[in-house]
């Protein structure tokens, strides 16, 4: 059995081996380090790889990922398990989507891929993350979530050939009914597309909402359909649940809010909506109602503003346009 060595997890033996990869300094000297697992089946198969918390406030990935891993052992597993679970350990710590030390560009490490080793320091930190990727990954599956805890999409990348095609099957065996097969021009430099590209088959997986806005109940799906995405792809025994038709769409477009006031919300996620369908209503300090919010599209919800105050230019609504069933 070949070594995988990412940072201080060296593994060359079955079982789960964890340790940390450095991806800069901080400010103070000490290292800027993210936490390692490698798990190893007893028999040999693909090196799946998983990212959680690109964005640092996006928890319910990192959970998911450590349920997963907690269910799983060498006996019975085929190939390997590399989970990354905390990429952006700064913003992690600070409850925030990018690192507090980035001061150039925002710092959105899913743009960052792959990555710059002289750059900025989240290009550096994609530098040091995706230099490991592109060595061992046979497969990505990327955590993310967004507003409130009944998120769940996911966006596979849609790319010419064989990569699309097993792209696509992530996406499938994941099951979430609305799912976008992700266009190459858009996302660039997110670890998704960018491996991708590289060859490596990639899915993006929206669930839960940002912060503590998710679920046990929500990591416990998740988990199962991660677990649904190894059968598929041979790593775990047993029958590949089939997940029927999903809701493909072409494209996704965000709406943010150009009026603030207290907020709340009338539709849910996976919602079909019109132009002018009432996506939720504004109240006034007195609690009389100020008005509505409509929606600019035809399409299918993604997320909504949970409320309860809305503040200009948030995100309002974020909406998957043409959905069709396939
Ligand atoms: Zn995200």
């Amino acid at each position: 059995m070949d070594t995988i060595e990412i940072g201080s997890a060296i593994s060359s033996a079955p079982g789960l081996t964890k340790g940390f990869l450095k991806v800069a300094d901080l400010p103070d000297g000490r290292p800027m380090q993210i936490p390692v697992m490698i798990l190893r089946g007893e028999a040999p198969g693909p090196t799946l790889w998983l990212h959680g918390c690109v964005h640092g406030n996006e928890y319910c990935g990192t959970f998911i990922i450590h349920e997963t891993l907690r269910s799983l052992s060498a006996r019975g597993l085929k190939g390997t398990v590399v989970a990354l679970p905390i990429l952006n350990i700064t913003a992690f710590e600070k409850n925030q989507r990018m690192s507090p030390y980035e001061g150039y560009n925002g710092g959105d490490l899913n743009r960052c891929f792959p990555g710059q080793a002289d750059g900025s320091l989240t290009q550096q930190m994609a530098h040091a993350i995706y230099s490991a990727l592109k060595k061992h990954a046979d497969y990505l599956v990327d955590f993310h979530t967004a507003l409130t805890e009944d998120v769940h999409w996911a966006l596979y990348a849609n790319l010419p050939g064989e990569v699309g095609k097993k792209s696509e099957g992530l996406g499938r065996a994941f099951g979430f009914k609305s799912t976008l097969p992700a266009p190459p021009d858009i996302l660039a430099g997110s670890a998704m597309m960018t491996a991708a590209k590289d060859g490596v088959p990639a899915l993006i997986v929206e669930a839960g909402g940002k912060a503590a806005s998710f679920s046990d109940q929500v990591v416990a799906d998740g988990a199962e359909r991660l677990r649904n995405v190894m059968r598929h792809l041979g790593m775990l025994e047993g029958a590949v649940k089939d997940h029927g038709k999903l809701w493909y769409f072409s494209n996704f477009a965000w709406v943010t809010a150009t009026r603030g006031g207290l907020f709340q919300r009338a539709v849910n996620c996976d919602d079909r909506i019109a132009v002018g369908t009432r996506l939720g209503s504004y109240f006034d300090l007195h609690g009389e109602p100020s008005g509505d919010a409509l929606s600019p599209h035809e399409g299918i919800v993604l997320a909504i503003h949970p409320g309860p105050i809305m503040g200009n230019g948030e995100t309002l609504v974020h909406i998957g346009l043409n959905p069709r069933e396939v």
